[in-house]
């Protein structure tokens, strides 16, 4: 996104100009999020999709962390973390063409949270 005071290149989800530090508008990332969120808040609960994702050299207490950060960050809209869930979804394959180039179809699982209203 650009700066709309001085237009400087400013990477996505920056709160202030690196240039002339000018409070950024919230745009992208941030105003889709709360798009889902005002029709997710319809209901009681909310599921949020959870995808750690950490370096090489990460390890379990750095998935644990972005976790607790995406629990906390939640809380802070007044969600409450009810359990974290693993959905599996059955990718179909390809049959190919007679045969050739056939895969066959596989399974996805991904990391859901559920928070509920308070
Ligand atoms: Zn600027």
């Amino acid at each position: 996104m650009f700066c709309e005071n001085c237009g400087t290149a400013v990477r996505d989800g920056s709160e202030f100009c690196t240039s002339c530090g000018k409070k950024m508008a919230v745009t992208g990332v941030a105003g889709q999020r709360t798009g889902a969120e005002s029709v997710a808040a319809l209901g009681a609960y909310k599921v949020v999709s959870f995808q750690a994702s950490i370096s090489n050299t990460g390890s379990g207490q750095d998935v644990a962390a972005t976790l607790q950060r995406t629990i906390d960050q939640e809380a802070n809209s007044g969600w409450v973390f009810v359990q974290i869930q693993e959905l599996t979804t059955f990718v179909s394959g390809n049959s190919g063409c007679f045969g050739l180039g056939a895969t066959p179809g596989t399974t996805t699982s991904m990391a859901v949270l559920i928070f509920k209203r308070t």
